[in-house]
């Protein structure tokens, strides 16, 4: 038994059912579970590991739903800067596929670690390119080393150039084979057990780079095993052409013919949808990643979350891959979705009838249309715990697992903007943790990560970085 106290802290955000948000309060963890959470002065007064979070504000832990770690690999490559994705991905198929084992391990470190500096303590990996001896192992090992509670996917990709695809025809892989590697890695790897720190996910990449029969054999592997499905859907205009001009149907449409809409399925991004797209999301039970800096680094769009979330559609938030947000900054992405939105009333007429596209956005009757700070933070902890489909994450309360994160409030950062501490984090500058506490265990402590010397690590990495774009 391994028990830790974190208490003093200015304000504690429970995101429970009453959204309490404590003052001079801390938790008390046991094995990594949470055990009391309250003012500190009812907690046990030691444990084996106490964290001091006076001056702090503490968040449960947030939930990174879509990410692309060997990416780090290739931020801000010159030929992918400006382009929209079609172009961008032609840009870097090569360059993804010369992912070595090792340069898979470092920069799945690096993304992890700059994703736990940012409050992020579980993390979903959409990686599909798996050439070059990389396997989905080696992010696995990594992910365990560092400390962070992760989801990894057996992703794929197997429709090259010549059979009308997207990639290279070298940058694919064979259909028997994924399916047969997707099975050695849940057995390998999957824990379907509460508190679990590494799950599997089966996730073909995207409608231009699978066939309809990988992803009819993806969806029934997986639901023999109970593991969910994930894939890239609705992200831009082009990728509706495709389908349209290959399937007749449009993305959505086309997905519910190969049985890809269920409560064990979400989809990055869902920017082009229609309302009864929405309203099938809602009633079928599929989640949405939303990952506005991608969103907006590559001019694909913006999701129209708000309706989603009235539409009582599941939300999580996600960075996306490194080329194409080029941080890994989770709380960064909570103040942008927060921003996107508003951005979003500006851009649109609103909902309903036509007398009303005329009302100012701050009308009352488009107050719905607004997303507050506490709104943007429920997405990226209980909103991306319902996505990913977990129950013991997400909300700091007996029973979750002791996974969280502390902020210093008082920093010329949020001088002025204590009013309200808990919205500071959101519309003040992103700023980095000073603790993220992962399954009990102190990941980052004073500011830098505690569990792995990332100095070679970042030597390393920049050293893969060039080799692989040299080859590319
Ligand atoms: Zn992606």
């Amino acid at each position: 038994m391994k028990s830790l106290l974190a208490k003093n802290a200015e304000v504690l955000v429970t995101m429970d059912d009453k959204r309490r948000e404590l003052k001079n309060a801390g938790l008390y963890a046991v094995d990594g579970v949470i055990k009391q959470v309250g003012p500190t002065e009812e907690l046990p007064q030691t444990a084996d590991v106490v964290v001091n979070l006076s001056g702090q504000i503490v968040l449960p832990g947030l939930v990174n739903t879509h990410h692309h770690l060997n990416q780090t690999l290739v931020r801000n490559l010159p030929a992918a800067q400006n382009n929209n994705l079609f172009p961008w991905l032609r840009a870097q198929y090569r360059i993804w596929a010369g992912t070595t084992p090792e340069a898979s391990r470092v920069s799945t470190l690096i993304g992890l670690a700059e994703l736990a500096l940012s409050g992020c303590t579980t993390v979903f990996d959409h990686s599909y390119i798996f050439k070059n001896g990389n396997t989905v192992d080696c992010q696995i090992e990594a992910a365990k080393e560092i400390g962070v509670r992760f989801h990894a996917s057996r992703g794929s990709m197997s429709l090259g150039e010549s059979k009308g695809g997207l990639p290279p025809d070298d940058c694919v892989e064979e259909e028997d084979f994924i399916l047969k590697d997707s099975q050695r890695v849940i057995e390998q790897y999957h824990d379907a057990s509460r508190g679990a720190m590494a799950r599997i996910v089966l996730a073909p990449c995207s409608p231009f780079s699978v066939s309809s029969d990988l992803l009819k054999e993806s969806a029934a592997l997986a639901r023999s095993f109970e593991v969910m499905l994930h894939t890239h859907l609705c992200e831009t205009s082009d990728e509706e052409r495709y389908t349209l001009e290959r399937f007749q149907l449009r993305p959505v449409d086309w997905m519910e013919t190969l049985n890809w809409l269920a409560d064990d399925v979400w989809f990055a991004h869902g920017i082009h949808v229609d309302d009864d797209e929405i309203r099938k999301f809602a009633y079928k039970g599929c989640g949405i990643a939303h990952c506005p800096c991608s969103n907006m680094r590559l001019g694909s769009g913006i999701a129209p979350v708000k309706k989603y979330m009235a539409a009582g559609v599941k939300v999580g938030l996600g960075v996306d891959g490194s080329s194409s947000n080029d941080s890994s900054h989770m709380l960064q992405e909570v103040r942008q979705a927060m921003l996107l939105a508003r951005l979003r009333i500006g851009l649109l007429p609103p909902e309903g009838p036509r007398k009303y596209s005329v009302l100012s956005q701050s009308h009352p009757l488009r107050a719905a249309e607004w997303m507050t700070a506490r709104e943007a933070l429920e997405l990226a902890t209980i909103g991306g715990a319902k996505v990913i489909g977990r129950d013991d994450i997400g909300t700091l309360e007996p029973g979750k697992c002791a996974d969280f994160f502390s902020i210093n409030l008082h920093t010329v950062d949020y001088a002025g903007a204590l009013h309200d501490p808990v919205a500071a984090t959101v519309f003040c500058a992103p700023q980095k943790a000073r603790y993220t506490v992962i399954n009990g265990r102190v990941v980052v402590e004073n500011g830098k990560v505690a569990t792995v010397n990332m100095g070679p690590v970042i030597e390393e990495h920049n050293k893969w970085s060039l080799i692989l774009a040299d080859r590319g």
